[in-house]
């Protein structure tokens, strides 16, 4: 689904990124741990396109085509959909419209708003005004109606509360097509070529309650350095901090 190949990125040009390299299959879900100003971010951003992200090296391939020189609407066409820790306001625009224009056929714009509990806010203007919860579901009404197949998000849980949580999880995991989780293994509901994948940000690891990830890396200092099962690899973060985790991983620990 997505191959990144010695991927190098530059902000402002100011070098970033470094070497990245990751291959996320048809059907997996990847997170992505790391410290703060690592580069996170600016990993997605560039995957996505935006313009500000500046590739300086390597090369980003989707379903098997190469799409480091493309421009964002086509990434989003061909199937890769983000959301961004903030997005931003866009008055004169409703929810409703955006998620039209966001739509592949017809989504039926008031089921999504139900799963989303964002049924009072269609005809607001976009993000006007929201909550950090409000935010997240908006954000996430507009991808299930654009339906990637590759979802990127960036940190769904900061700002975001309890309750609103089991929403945005639910809603991410809805859009993956994951089915549930039973005892403790994934039910996996689509046929193998139509699931979808995912690379999601999370410093907690709560989504991870309602998107189950195949697996995680941690970016340290504009790199990927280290790879393994998600749940083991927070809890190495959490009793060690990143240094030490990225050093047991490299001494295979
Ligand atoms: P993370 O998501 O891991 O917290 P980011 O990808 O947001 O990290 O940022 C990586 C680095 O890029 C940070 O040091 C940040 O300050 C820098 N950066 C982001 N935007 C710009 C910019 N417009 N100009 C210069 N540096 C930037
Ligand atoms: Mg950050
Ligand atoms: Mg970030």
């Amino acid at each position: 689904m997505l191959k990144l190949e010695n991927l190098s990125v530059a902000v402002n040009n100011r070098p970033i990124l470094h070497d990245v390299n990751l291959h996320i299959k048809q059907g997996e879900v990847h997170v992505l741990f790391g410290p703060n100003g690592t580069g996170k971010s600016t990993l997605i951003g560039a995957i996505m396109g935006f313009a500000r992200y500046t590739i300086t090296a390597g090369k980003i391939y989707f379903k098997g085509q190469d799409i480091t020189n493309l421009p964002i609407d086509e990434r989003a066409r061909r199937g890769i959909g983000i959301m961004i820790q903030r997005p931003p306001t866009l008055r004169g625009l409703s929810v409703r419209e955006m998620v039209n224009i966001c739509g592949k056929n017809q989504a039926d714009v008031e089921i999504l708003a139900g799963k989303t509990n964002m049924l009072e806010f269609l005809d607001r203007g976009v993000n006007e005004g929201f909550s950090g919860g409000e935010l997240k579901r908006s954000e996430l009404l507009q991808l299930m109606a654009q339906q990637p197949e590759l979802l990127m998000l960036d940190e769904p849980e900061s700002g975001v509360d309890i309750e609103n949580i089991a929403v945005v999880g639910q809603a991410a995991n809805y859009i993956l097509e994951r089915g549930t989780r039973k005892n403790g293994q994934t039910i996996k509901k689509r046929r193998l070529d139509r699931l979808k994948s995912g690379l999601i940000i999370t410093h907690t690891g709560h989504i991870l309650d309602y998107v189950p990830a195949d697996m995680a890396h941690v970016m340290y200092q504009g790199t990927l350095s280290c790879s393994g099962n998600p749940q083991e690899m927070l809890a190495c973060i959490h009793d060690k901090g990143y240094e030490e985790c990225i050093n047991c991983a490299l001494e295979g620990v």
